[in-house]
């Protein structure tokens, strides 16, 4: 692997040589966060099954499973199911509905090599699954308006699963994503837990168990924690932070800190601006404009595709300086990169593949 051709650093190398614009996870800030995480859910008596669309990493997959108390992944595509299953991830929910025959088939497919979880939101949808031994949620829509079914409608499907030989209902999925990044969430949350009691009445009135209810994020979890009605959350962001997190109720507000880091270098001074090497093509940015990381008086102000603005007006960044940006929303950001280099002490200790990136098929 040559450092620059294949790959931005190598370890044992100074954060400060790293190939720039890289992708960073601060170590001590990603175990702290994979701490938090684990003892949240530990206190609460319920399971941690987080959303590896976030950061689409084997090895990151691995940590929270190893160590961070989770008890498998979630994913959003077949093909990062298919990427965490070839890389050893034994237990795998594809929180999403999967209708295409050709992709049904991968699903399949999978479903021979480890616990491989899906959702239907349509009683059409119960029989293309028949045949492999999969794990099938039903979505409930509970006000985010996306996928789900409504919730009186929840058993009807539940009861086609059941009898369907070789399909294992798992339970409810009920998560709300548009909840998540609201000022206030707490009249958006007793929505969910309405449909999730509306559709657990229903189950329940057939005579139908139900194994798990499941979902919340980064944003939601304490509420569906509090609410007693779920089972297991699906949290993602947590392992990372952004910088729309902060503004919402981040950093010292949640118990996460900000773990991932786009790692830029200044390559042009005026008066008043440094331009760094991190635009449109290292950050995603339609949550906000990346944060300048411990240094004062600096602000990120414009994205192009390969440069960034930062307005510098008293001249704290010089040429190679090196920055490390808060990404406005980490998700999208992890997707641009091929690999996440792990620096612990200013020193590179890791480098992890993106492992699914580019996977959203
Ligand atoms: N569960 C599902 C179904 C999601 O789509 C997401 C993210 O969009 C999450 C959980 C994780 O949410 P967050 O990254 O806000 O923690
Ligand atoms: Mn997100």
């Amino acid at each position: 692997m040559i450092v620059g051709l294949d790959v931005p650093a190598e370890i044992g190398m100074a954060e400060a040589e790293v190939q720039t614009p890289a992708l960073l996870i601060d170590l001590d800030a990603f175990d702290a966060n994979l701490a938090a995480m684990r003892r949240i859910a530990e206190e609460a008596g319920i399971a941690l099954r987080p959303h590896a669309k976030t950061h689409k990493s084997v090895d990151v997959a691995k940590a929270q499973i190893e160590r961070g108390g989770a008890r498998g992944i979630c994913c959003q595509k077949v093909s990062e199911a298919e990427v965490f299953v070839a890389g050893g991830i034994a237990d795998v929910f594809v929180t999403n509905e999967v209708r295409d025959p050709a992709k049904i088939a991968r699903l399949k497919a999978l479903a021979e090599h480890a616990r491989i979880g899906v959702c239907v939101d349509d009683p059409a949808a119960v029989a293309e699954l028949a045949g492999a031994p999969l794990h099938v949620y039903v979505e409930i829509d509970v006000g985010q308006g996306r996928c789900g079914c409504a919730p009186e409608d929840a058993a009807d499907i539940a009861r086609r699963i059941v009898e369907t030989p070789g399909l294992t209902l798992a339970g409810l999925q009920a998560y709300q994503g548009a909840a998540q990044h609201l000022p206030d969430r707490d009249a958006a949350m007793a929505r969910v837990m309405d449909g999730v009691r509306t559709a657990l009445a229903g189950l329940d009135g057939e005579g139908i168990a139900c194994p798990e209810v499941t979902g919340a994020g980064t944003g939601s979890y304490a509420h569906e924690i509090a609410s007693g009605l779920y089972t297991e959350l699906q949290c993602g962001s947590y392992i990372f932070m952004d910088a729309d997190y902060r503004a919402r109720g981040g950093d010292g507000v949640s118990p996460f800190r900000h773990a991932l880091f786009v790692l830029a270098g200044i390559m042009s001074r005026a008066p008043g601006r440094a331009i760094c090497d991190a635009g449109l093509k290292a950050m995603s940015m339609e949550s906000g404009l990346p944060l300048v990381s411990g240094i004062e008086g600096v602000a990120y102000v414009g994205p192009s595709d390969e440069h960034g603005t930062i307005d510098d007006p008293v001249g704290r960044l010089a040429i190679n300086d090196r920055v490390r940006l808060i990404p406005g929303h980490c998700d999208p950001t992890c997707n641009l990169h091929d690999w996440y280099v792990g620096v612990r002490g200013g020193v590179v200790e890791t480098l992890w593949p993106v492992s699914a990136r580019g996977k959203v098929w």
